[in-house]
Parts: C-alpha cells; sequence; structure tokens
C-alpha cells in the first residue's frame, strides 16, 4: 500500500496497492502526461533516489522551500513566519524528517494555504505531520486526489487568515486560483505570493497570466482585466511566484498592471 505520487505533477493520490492508471491533473489540458507515459513514485521513494528539500531565506519572515535535485514541476512552497503562527504557502512532494525539524525550529505551522491543484502535492502529508488545516478554494475541489478531514474548502473571493494574510481567489488559471496578500511583506510595503496565478516571466519585471503554461493557452482579455482590478486594490511591492528564481522585487503592483495591459493589447493585435 502507498500514497501513490505523479512523477510529471507531483499530486498525491490516496492510499492504494497498485498505482493508479491515471492523473486526471495531467491529462487536463492544462498539464501533460510525461514522454513515458504515466509515471508514479512516493516520498518513499524520492527519498531513496536521494531528494532532498532545500530551505532557503527570501527575506525577513519568509522562507523558500523546493526539493533538489528539481522534481516535477520544480515550485517551492514559501514559510510565512507570523507571531500569530506560520504559514505555509504552497506546497511540494517531498516532506521528510529533517524538514519537519527545520520548520519546527521557525516555529512549526498552524495552516498550509495552496494557490491551485497544480501544488496540492503531498499537502495532506504534510498537514498530518504538523497537525493543521489546509485552504483549499472549494472552486477546485474536483482536483483533491487525496480527500482529508483537514482540508477546508472556502468560498467566496477573499479570506483572512491574519489581519495582515489574506487569500485572494482571482481564478484564471483555475477557477480557485488563488494569491496570498500579505501586507507587511517587503519591509511594509506588502508582498504578493503568488503560484503561477499571477507568473513573474523571464525578464523579472513583468508577469503572465495563463490557462496553460506548459501547453502555451492563454486567458481571454476579459480574464486577465478582471484578474488585474481584482488585485490591484492591494498595495504590494514584491511578487513571489512559484520557482525560487520568479520574484519580481520591486513595483509588483505596478508590474501586474503593466503586463496585464500588453496582455490585452497583444490579444488585441495592437502590441
Ligand atoms: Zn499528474
Ligand atoms: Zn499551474
Amino acid at each position: 500500500m502507498n500514497y501513490w505520487i505523479c512523477a510529471t505533477c507531483g499530486t498525491q493520490f490516496s492510499l492504494s496497492e497498485m498505482a493508479p492508471e491515471h492523473c486526471p491533473i495531467c491529462e487536463d489540458q492544462r498539464q501533460y502526461v510525461g514522454h513515458q507515459g504515466q509515471e508514479w513514485t512516493s516520498i518513499g521513494l524520492l527519498q531513496e533516489k536521494g531528494y532532498k528539500n532545500v530551505v532557503k531565506q527570501e527575506e525577513q519572515d519568509l522562507i523558500g522551500v523546493g526539493i533538489s535535485p528539481r522534481f516535477a514541476i520544480g515550485q517551492r512552497a514559501l514559510l510565512l513566519r507570523h507571531e500569530k503562527g506560520n504559514v505555509l504557502w504552497d506546497c511540494i512532494s517531498l516532506v521528510d524528517d529533517e524538514t519537519v525539524a527545520a520548520i519546527q525550529e521557525l516555529g512549526g505551522l498552524s495552516a498550509i494555504a495552496i494557490s491551485h491543484p497544480h501544488y496540492y502535492s503531498s499537502m495532506v502529508t504534510w498537514s498530518e505531520k504538523f497537525n493543521v488545516p489546509i485552504y483549499l478554494h472549494e472552486a477546485d475541489r474536483q482536483w483533491v486526489m487525496r480527500p482529508d478531514e483537514r482540508i477546508v474548502f472556502w468560498s467566496g473571493e477573499t479570506l483572512e487568515l491574519q489581519e495582515d494574510i489574506t487569500l485572494v481567489r482571482l481564478g484564471g488559471h483555475f477557477p480557485g486560483g488563488t494569491v496570498l496578500h500579505w501586507s507587511k511583506g517587503a519591509e511594509g510595503k506588502g508582498a504578493l505570493l503568488s503560484g503561477d496565478i499571477i507568473y513573474v516571466v523571464a525578464d523579472r519585471h513583468r508577469v503572465s497570466f495563463m490557462y496553460s503554461y506548459p501547453n502555451l493557452i492563454p486567458l481571454p482579455a476579459s480574464e486577465v482585466g478582471r484578474i488585474r482590478d481584482a488585485i490591484s486594490s492591494y498595495q504590494f511591492e514584491r511578487i513571489y511566484a512559484a520557482w525560487f528564481e520568479s520574484i519580481v522585487a520591486q513595483d509588483g503592483r505596478e508590474a501586474v498592471i503593466r503586463s496585464a495591459n500588453r496582455y490585452i493589447a497583444a490579444l488585441a493585435g495592437k502590441l
């Protein structure tokens, strides 16, 4: 019996003897099945192959946690330290004793919140290790491959986890696509933890918004405009997207507005 993990998207499934035949997340238009066909692994197998988590400070009270070498989609999670309880933003497939000890040293966890199904990964194992709830937007409920009583489905447009930590549903890439606004981040200028709901592009001064990133399927202009308007009422200097390197260091809010306007112009043939 094992909690099998899809090797392409990193999603952990419910306990079963045989690995599942399909991964619905990879078979969806927004992802893809690996070139060798559907392959499976597990936390134990990842450890046997030498995968480890690396922990890296991003700024004061914000610590990145990612798998090395890179596994599946390759995202890193972010530990947001807070006096009323730390929040793990997004999640990864591997959690081991070393990682648990490192996070305990940083004050442990009080909650997990995840941007969208591509980063659900091994969220239930993580929540068991720390005995904490997982906040997911209810619009993406169908993509939970390992249901668990610790999952809290929230609804509506925003959820305040702490006075200065707010989940904001932006949709787009997934209907429940969520970002985390941290008003005290970036030395009080505000930070946005965006997963790939808002995607930091190569120049790290702009962002993009896609229905599918690996398959390059864009969003309609109306959606991009809606996302721009929904997030521009928040102040934020810095954007932390899904990978260690994907950060907009300055003028984050302006970067989102500028990028959304460029995107809409491009779709209209007016670039
Ligand atoms: Zn998959
Ligand atoms: Zn995604």
